[in-house]
C-alpha cells in the first residue's frame, strides 16, 4: 500500500501505534483443544456486566453439555451453560481471570461429551421473528467476548425511539499480540457475515459494515470476495492504530460519528458487536447452540507453542497450557487478555470464560518496565488520548489524592486504554493511576 493510500483510511483522532507483535500466531490455525477425562471445569456465575447468575445445578448432579447450570431473572444477565458433560463437584467461592471472586460451579469432566438433547438447529430460522431470535441469543448466554461482556441480546434490542443504522463487526482487533478474531475472519467467514445478516435483520433498513485494519490484508480481501452479493455490508479499511477496537473509536472510524459522553451507541444510531460474538449469534441461531466455547491466542516468548486455541470455558489455564505442551520458559508476567487493557495474572488455576481473548505469557525480557520518571510537560499524553482528556493532569489529582479535581477533568471519562502511559516518555503510570481514582471515586458513590 503507497504512503499516501494509508493516510486516506479511516481512523478516529488520537492513539498510537505500538508493535503489533501478531506475526507469532497471526498464521497459525485455529486448533480445538478439548479437556482432558476428569478434568475439573469451573464456571463463574458472573461472567459478564449485570446481575450475576445463581446455579440451577447442585452438587452431585450429572449435566450434559449445553445444558444451562445458571441463570437469572435480572434484566441485564446472561445465562451460563456447561461445555462438557460430567458431574457437579461442588459449588464454591471461585477467582476469576480479572482477579475478582464470585459463586463458581464446578463440573468434572466424563469424558462422554454428550449434549443436552433440546440442542437443535434452526433451519427455518429466516422466518424467526425478531422476539425469537433476541430470545435464542439471550438463552444461549451470548455476551460481548471481545472483553466488554455486556449481554448481546440487550444491546440487540435497544428501546424502540433509539432507530439502529449502522451494524458494525468490531474486526479491528488492534490490540498487539491477540490474532483469534484475525484466524476466525480467516476460517469462519461465512459463519460471521450469516451472524451479520442476522443482526441486520433485527434492525430493517440497517447497514452493515465490517470495520477492519489493513494489517489483515487476507481477511480483508476474503470478506470482500464473499460480501460481493451483500449490498448492504461494507468491509471497511481502517488504518491499524491503538485503539481503534474501543466502541466509540470504531464507530466514529466507520461513521464519522462521535458517540457523547454519558450517551451509547445506539443514540448514535449504531450497534457494534466483535467478531467471536457475532459467530456466537450464528452459532446460537442458526445452529442452536449456546455459549460453550472461545478461540483464545496463547502467545509470548514464554510459550512454549504460541496459537490460536479454540477453548471450552470453563478449562483453567493450567490446563490449556498443558494441551499445548507448556512453557518454554517461567514466565515472569502473565496476562489475561491485550497488553493494554489486560488484566495481570498470579495463578494458572483459574478458567477461560466468556470474555476471555488471550493469554500472553511474557519473558523477563519482554516484561520488563522501565522506571517512572518526572514529567515533562510534552503534551504526547494529551495529543493521544482517544478521549481527549489530559492524563497528566488527572494523574497530579490522584498523586495529591484531589479526586474532585480528578472528576471535574474529566476522569471518570477515562476509558483506561493505556494510550496514555504508552506513549509517555517518561514512563508514568498515568492509565494505572486514573483507573485507581477511579475505582475509587465510583466505591465511594456506590456507598
Ligand atoms: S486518559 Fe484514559 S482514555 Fe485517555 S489515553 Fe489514558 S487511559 Fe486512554
Ligand atoms: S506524556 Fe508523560 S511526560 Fe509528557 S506530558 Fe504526559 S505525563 Fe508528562
Amino acid at each position: 500500500m503507497a504512503l499516501l493510500d494509508v493516510f486516506r483510511l479511516h481512523t478516529f483522532i488520537g492513539g498510537v501505534h505500538p508493535h503489533t507483535e501478531k506475526e507469532r500466531t497471526n498464521s497459525k490455525p485455529i486448533e480445538v483443544i478439548l479437556p482432558k477425562l476428569g478434568a475439573e471445569l469451573i464456571y463463574p456465575c458472573s461472567q459478564h456486566i449485570g446481575a450475576p447468575c445463581e446455579p440451577l445445578a447442585a452438587p452431585g448432579d450429572r449435566v450434559l453439555a449445553g445444558q444451562k447450570i445458571a441463570g437469572s431473572d435480572a434484566f441485564v444477565s446472561a445465562p451460563v451453560h456447561a461445555s462438557v458433560s460430567g458431574v457437579v463437584k461442588e459449588i464454591r467461592d471461585i477467582l476469576t481471570p480479572s482477579g475478582t471472586r464470585c459463586k463458581g460451579i464446578v463440573v468434572e469432566n466424563d469424558g462422554k461429551h454428550e449434549q443436552w438433547p433440546d440442542l437443535k438447529p434452526n433451519p427455518d430460522f429466516r422466518s424467526f421473528s425478531k422476539e425469537q431470535i433476541i430470545g435464542l441469543i439471550k438463552e444461549a448466554g451470548i455476551v460481548g467476548m471481545g472483553g466488554a461482556g455486556f449481554p448481546t441480546h440487550i444491546k440487540l434490542n435497544p428501546p424502540p425511539d433509539k432507530k439502529i443504522e449502522y451494524c458494525i463487526v468490531n474486526a479491528a482487533e488492534c490490540e498487539p499480540y491477540l490474532t483469534n478474531d484475525h484466524r476466525l475472519l480467516l476460517e469462519e467467514t461465512d459463519r460471521l457475515i450469516t451472524g451479520l445478516r442476522i443482526i441486520l435483520s433485527l434492525h430493517p433498513g440497517s447497514k452493515g459494515i465490517i470495520g477492519i485494519e489493513t494489517n489483515k490484508m487476507d481477511a480483508i480481501d476474503i470478506l470482500k470476495k464473499k460480501c460481493r452479493d451483500f449490498p448492504d455490508i461494507t468491509v471497511m479499511e481502517l488504518m491499524p492504530k491503538y485503539p481503534q477496537g474501543s466502541e466509540k473509536q470504531l464507530i466514529y472510524a466507520c461513521t464519522g460519528r462521535e458517540v457523547r459522553s454519558g450517551t451509547l451507541p445506539a443514540d448514535s444510531g449504531c450497534v457494534v458487536n466483535n467478531v467471536d460474538t457475532v459467530v456466537a449469534v450464528e452459532r446460537a441461531v442458526v445452529r442452536g447452540r449456546p455459549l460453550m466455547r472461545r478461540v483464545v491466542t496463547v502467545t509470548g516468548g514464554a510459550v512454549k507453542r504460541p496459537g490460536n486455541y479454540k477453548v471450552r470455558l470453563g478449562m483453567t489455564y493450567r490446563d490449556l497450557m498443558d494441551a499445548i505442551d507448556g512453557f518454554a520458559e517461567e514466565p515472569v508476567k502473565m496476562i489475561s487478555g491485550g497488553p493494554m487493557m489486560g488484566v495481570s495474572m498470579f495463578t494458572l488455576d483459574v478458567p477461560i470464560v466468556k470474555t476471555s481473548s488471550a493469554f500472553l505469557c511474557f519473558t523477563e525480557e519482554e516484561a520488563v518496565i522501565p522506571p517512572e520518571r518526572n514529567c515533562i510537560r510534552c503534551g504526547k499524553c494529551v495529543s493521544q488520548c482517544p478521549m481527549y482528556l489530559m492524563p497528566y493532569m488527572l494523574n497530579q489529582s490522584v498523586i495529591r489524592g484531589d479526586l474532585d479535581a480528578f472528576c471535574a477533568d474529566g476522569g471518570l471519562e477515562c476509558m483506561e486504554c493505556g494510550t496514555c502511559s504508552y506513549s509517555c516518555p517518561a514512563k508514568r503510570h498515568l492509565a494505572q493511576s486514573i483507573r485507581a481514582a477511579k475505582r475509587e471515586v465510583l466505591a465511594k458513590r456506590k456507598k
